[in-house]
């Protein structure tokens, strides 16, 4: 076991890198944060046209992944969260003209109630027709805040009502918030028989990328998509932090990364960039910083573009106070 371990993380191949991107509403400026306007997408459509990626469906990527086949570089998978009306009224038809497959996530509370800016069980049913329909949570609460009790109800909820209302079977799901721990992603794999779990860090996906791990990268506003294309996943394996600190103070980051390296860069949110040294494959640095933001995202590489996330949120129980 030790010996697989240290092949895994010493070999160093040049790995094929396919990404995934994640959209949230369209043509809806009343949200910039989460919009990306019509002139936008089509622009990013025209550019994966243009420099020959293939955008395929998710599944796709799913069948090399659980292969542990290579996957080309050149391919693209696209995703929308929510299932936000404005997908339905404006940003469906341009997917369809360019016959750009998705997996499009539902928030099924806000579906099943009929919540003001969400597509209707109609409007689900007739998108997938041309992309795949996948689970982004009943309730949409910040899973890492819940009981284990609560975490299956929820998801047992949504893709009971999902499939009640669709009669589509869900095989993917995507955290709400992109925000997830160790505990939360234990208890979807354990509890359902998802194929695919995706997060919402910065990254690539190659052969051998967790299949419960995914990374997809948002695309709001406006975007330089020939910098999203550049992002690589780093190859490093996070021993701390695993969980957001209890006092909020983070003492220690340490990595194991491939002993070729001897320095890289370390992001810390709020922090910024800073140069670390690597001795024999193990990044091991003393910092004792007061985090700032309860999502605080951790990233190393070798440069800006090739990285390796680690996120960690604040846990808060029903009392408000940090677990
Ligand atoms: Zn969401």
């Amino acid at each position: 076991m030790k010996y697989l371990f240290l092949f895994i993380i010493t070999t160093s191949y040049l790995f094929a890198n396919a990404h995934i991107f994640v959209y949230h509403r369209f043509a809806d400026d009343r949200y910039p944060s989460a919009n990306t306007t019509i002139k936008e997408l089509t622009k990013q459509f025209d550019y994966f046209k243009q420099n020959n990626y293939e955008v395929v469906p998710l599944s796709k990527i799913l069948d090399k992944l659980e292969k542990k086949e290579e996957i080309p570089n050149k391919w693209i998978a696209l995703t929308i969260d929510d299932a936000y009306k404005s997908f339905y009224s404006h940003g469906l038809e341009i997917f369809k003209k360019y016959n750009y497959p998705f997996s499009l996530y539902v928030y099924v509370e806000a579906t099943e109630k009929h919540y003001g800016d969400f597509m209707n069980w109609e409007q689900i049913k007739e998108s997938s027709k041309y992309g795949e329909i996948g689970l982004h949570s009943y309730s949409h609460k910040r899973m890492q805040n819940l009981s284990d009790k609560e975490i299956i109800q929820d998801t047992k909820n949504a893709f009971d009502t999902l499939v009640k209302y669709t009669n589509i079977t869900p095989t993917t799901y995507v955290y709400p918030y992109g925000e997830f721990n160790e505990k939360v992603t234990n208890i979807l794999k354990n509890n359902f028989s998802f194929r695919s779990i995706l997060n919402q860090n910065t990254g690539s996906v190659n052969s051998k990328t967790d299949i419960y791990d995914i990374p997809r990268i948002a695309l709001v506003g406006n975007v330089n998509i020939n910098h999203k294309l550049r992002y690589k996943t780093f190859d490093a394996k996070w021993i701390e932090p695993k969980v957001f600190p209890r006092d909020g103070i983070l003492k220690k980051v340490i990595v194991k990364v491939d002993k070729k390296y001897k320095k890289l860069k370390l992001y810390i949110t709020k922090e910024g960039w800073r140069d670390v040294s690597v001795k024999n494959g193990v990044v091991d640095l003393d910092l004792n910083i007061y985090l700032k933001r309860a999502r605080t995202r951790v990233m190393i590489g070798p440069n800006v573009f090739t990285i390796s996330n680690n996120i960690i949120n604040k846990v808060k129980t029903k009392k408000g106070e940090i677990k």
